[in-house]
């Protein structure tokens, strides 16, 4: 097979919530031609490599991305011809020293992206290879728990629900993936008759799950458990909870402000607030609980509650070695969320999964909440051997089609294919 790209091209697409986005081709010399299409995030954070918008108000609200789709055909196409493209690590860094800034401002990290994953895609298409395979070998065979986002809050649901962004639901004690699948649907239709039910709304956020006007933060965990149990589950044992308050979006001037409950907080008020949703619900992790610039707060988190369950930095880290390492060093999560367009290249990605694990972090494996239909990070999951990974509602073509994908692959496996289930915390689940 003659593994060389002859072609890439780049196209302008929409995402789930309608804005631009950046789809790749890469055509090799045996003939294969594989197709990889970017994501984007709503509550991003600061560090996050650049994804470039052309800022034309005339288009899409300056959200447009030929800009990126001309950096990607007119200036990195012609440097990556005849290279092999199995060279994923040569090929990532020649693109990242053509952008030549520190967080890919220039070409934008939506073009380099949409590249280095068709590159992969199209490799592992000429190796006759499934992607997980390709990029995990042999030993990939562990299949993730979904961590479910049923329920939306925050700047996924324009501030009309709770504070919190996403409460999830991981049905670790499935025996299977298909059976996690099959049990989360369940909680999740049955959430939405208990909203019926109690006269809240069923609308949903941009991540598939339920948008309801609720009074408190606390009030989602009590519904969800409430659902669990009509699904004929029990919370705890058969399906836990995770959360990701996203708090960098109502940090304000040091404090944390919870609008639903007309409340501001102190870090260490905060830090009071978890541990006491953790004695009450079975909260088996928690992302970004503490805002991107206090580490003090991440700090008191951890001392508090990083022993009894996971605690994932998303926005503090985006992603990136350098912030993880030191992450690392002053001991401020225990996991870290793994975005691939926080970064921007996927040699740099893997990366940054190896080095939480290599330390004993949890790696946590995110969609965005603007996707398309590309199923990549589900067999970057099953590779990576993450043990879990979130990707929205039950619901929702976008997001179904992530888990769709893990369970062709546990399908594929066959009698080889594991489920993380309860293992997959670095924290071993308390019930
Ligand atoms: P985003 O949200 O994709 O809108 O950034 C996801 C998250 O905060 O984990
Ligand atoms: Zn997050």
């Amino acid at each position: 097979m003659d593994t060389r790209i002859t072609a890439l091209n780049a196209r302008e697409i929409l995402d789930s919530r309608g804005n631009p986005t950046v789809e790749v081709e890469c055509t090799l010399a045996c003939g294969v031609t594989s197709r990889a299409a970017v994501p984007s995030g709503a509550s991003t954070g600061e560090r996050e490599a650049v994804e470039l918008r052309d800022g034309d108000s005339k288009r899409f609200g300056g959200k447009g991305v030929l800009k990126a789709v001309a950096h990607v055909n007119d200036v990195i196409a012609p440097d990556l011809l005849t290279i092999d493209a199995r060279d994923q690590a040569a090929i990532d860094e020649t693109m990242i020293s053509m952008d030549g800034t520190e967080n890919k401002g220039k070409l934008g990290a939506n073009a380099i992206l949409g590249v280095s994953l068709a590159v992969a895609r199209a490799a592992a298409s000429a190796s006759d290879l499934p992607l997980y395979r390709y990029l995990g070998g042999p030993g990939a065979t562990r299949l993730p728990v979904p961590h479910m986002n049923i329920l939306n809050g925050g700047v996924h649901a324009h501030w009309q629900g709770a504070d919190f962004q996403e409460f999830m639901i991981a049905p670790y004690g499935a025996g299977s993936l298909r059976e996690a699948v099959e049990w989360g649907a369940e909680v999740y239709h049955a959430l939405q008759a208990l909203l019926e039910q109690k006269g809240l709304s069923v609308g949903v956020g941009d991540e598939g799950g339920f948008a309801p006007h609720v009074q408190s933060n606390e009030e989602p965990l009590e519904l969800i458990v409430q659902a669990i149990a009509k699904a004929g589950l029990r919370a705890g044992t058969d399906v836990g909870i995770a959360m990701d308050p996203a708090s960098s979006e109502f940090f304000e001037e040091g404090r944390y402000h919870l609008r639903t409950e007309n409340r501001k907080l102190e870090a260490g008020e905060m830090v009071e607030y978890y541990e006491r949703l953790v004695d009450t619900y079975p909260l088996a992790l928690l992302e970004d609980g503490m805002a991107q610039d206090d580490w003090e707060g991440w700090k008191r988190l951890n001392h508090a509650l990083g022993d009894t369950i996971e605690l994932v930095g998303d926005d503090v880290f985006c992603t990136n070695p350098a912030i993880i390492a030191k992450g690392i060093e002053q001991d401020i999560a225990n996991a870290v969320l793994i975005k691939l367009n926080q970064i921007g290249t996927l040699t740099e990605t893997i990366a940054a999964a190896r080095l939480a694990m290599h330390h004993g972090w949890g790696a946590f494996v995110s969609h965005r909440s603007g996707e398309t239909v590309d199923s990549f990070i589900a067999d970057l999951t099953v590779a990576l051997d993450t043990g879990h990974l979130k990707t929205g509602a039950p619901a929702r073509g976008e997001r179904v089609e992530k888990y769709n994908q893990l369970m062709r692959i546990e399908e594929e496996l066959g009698i080889a294919a594991r489920f993380a289930g309860k293992h997959a915390y670095v924290r071993p689940v308390r019930f």
